[in-house]
């Protein structure tokens, strides 16, 4: 860590003179979908060698210029982040456990092979950028702003090294109820037995374009196959619980006990380990473990399983409904959403829209 670095920076602000009107801000954020409209600002932060952080800036919102030989578009050396920025009753604007995002940023950065951006910076771009597009935020129930950090390799040099050169961008996108019928609607999820998501020793674990570069194929294949979401199972055997495309996985017992895959190569989501944590708060047993996909199988089928679930920023909590593979089925597809399922995702909701007492400490005021 550099020592001289301050512990804030001096972000240097310039509005976007194209910025989009009022009536037409108010029309995207009257059905903003996902991922489709971005604010008018960007937060753009860069990263030398020889100078570390520097020149923080917020600037209008528009194309990124890369040399043909930036690293990032031959080697694919890039981290992410995702989270929302919650509207509460009173217009004040809300995150959700920023330094856990930002902690993961770190972690998936070491992994591949990228500077570190100090929590404080990352917490100071969020702000910054919700300073500037604070109209972008909607207020209507379910919705929220979601903020996409990352940084890529920009050095140009067409050798395979970690890159000097590299920098770090905040964008923003509202996003509109995740189901669009309004109320939670369970999933059916296509079991991947001809591709793996991560390997052992590999990049699971880090938040890495390649990761779900990898996982589009798979996922096409669950879309023909009538199904949502990919699930992955382990890559040496085969047998034990991975994670899904983009969210983590939850077991629910007759008895209570909730139960979810350790593994080095899932990506270790935030909202799975907070909602864990409000299981335990109630009583719960919670495990964290190998879990095969025949556990899964033999427990739904005796009736010890009862509920299972997806769980990640985008969707929150969705239940699964059936896991479908080429030769045999879990659940069923008309299965409605488990009690607890529904009960916890409240639950989380109510602390991140500011409805209940956020007795650990997970919102920060932007
Ligand atoms: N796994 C994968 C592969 C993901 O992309 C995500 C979404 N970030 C998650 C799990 C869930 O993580 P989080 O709860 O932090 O959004």
């Amino acid at each position: 860590k550099n020592l001289l670095a301050p512990t804030t920076l001096q972000f240097l602000r310039s509005t976007n003179p194209e910025a989009k009107s009022e009536m037409e801000r108010m029309e995207i954020l009257a059905d903003p979908g996902f991922g489709k409209h971005f604010t008018d600002h960007m937060v753009d932060i860069c990263w030398s060698a020889r100078g570390s952080w520097h020149r923080p800036r917020v600037q209008p919102y528009g194309p990124i210029a890369l040399d043909p030989a930036a690293a990032v578009l031959h080697y694919g050396q890039e981290v992410f982040e995702g989270m929302k920025a919650y509207r509460h009753a009173d217009g004040s604007i809300w995150t959700f456990r920023p330094e856990k995002n930002a902690e993961r940023m770190q972690r998936s950065a070491r992994r591949m092979a990228m500077p570190e951006l100090p929590t404080e910076y990352f917490i100071d771009s969020l702000k910054e950028i919700i300073k500037a597009d604070h109209a972008w935020v909607p207020s209507e129930p379910d919705t929220s702003l979601y903020l996409r950090p990352f940084m890529f390799a920009k050095e140009a040099f067409l050798g395979v090294r970690p890159a000097e050169k590299v920098n770090y961008y905040v964008i923003a996108s509202p996003a509109g109820p995740y189901f669009a019928s309004g109320g939670v609607v369970p999933i059916k999820v296509w079991l991947s037995t001809n591709y793996s998501r991560a390997g052992k020793g590999g990049t699971g674990a880090a938040k890495t374009g390649g990761n779900y570069a990898s996982s589009l194929v798979a996922q096409a294949e669950a879309y023909d196959n009538g199904c949502d979401q990919v699930l992955f199972l382990d890559s040496e055997e085969g047998t034990y619980l991975e994670e899904l495309g983009g969210m983590n996985v939850v077991l629910v017992y007759k008895d209570g006990t909730l139960v979810t895959p350790e593994s080095d190569s899932i990506l270790e989501g935030i909202t799975r380990d907070s909602i864990l944590q409000l299981a335990e708060d109630r009583g719960h047993t919670v495990e964290r473990r190998r879990v095969s996909l025949e556990e899964w199988r033999e427990g739904a089928a005796s009736g010890d399983i009862v509920e299972a679930f997806a769980c990640g920023t985008a969707a929150v909590v969705t239940p699964i409904a059936l896991v479908k593979s080429a030769d045999f089925e879990i659940g069923s597809a008309d299965a409605p959403a488990g009690e607890l399922t529904l009960s916890l995702r409240e639950e989380l909701t109510d602390i991140q829209y500011g409805r209940r007492d956020d007795v650990h400490g997970w919102m920060m005021r932007l």
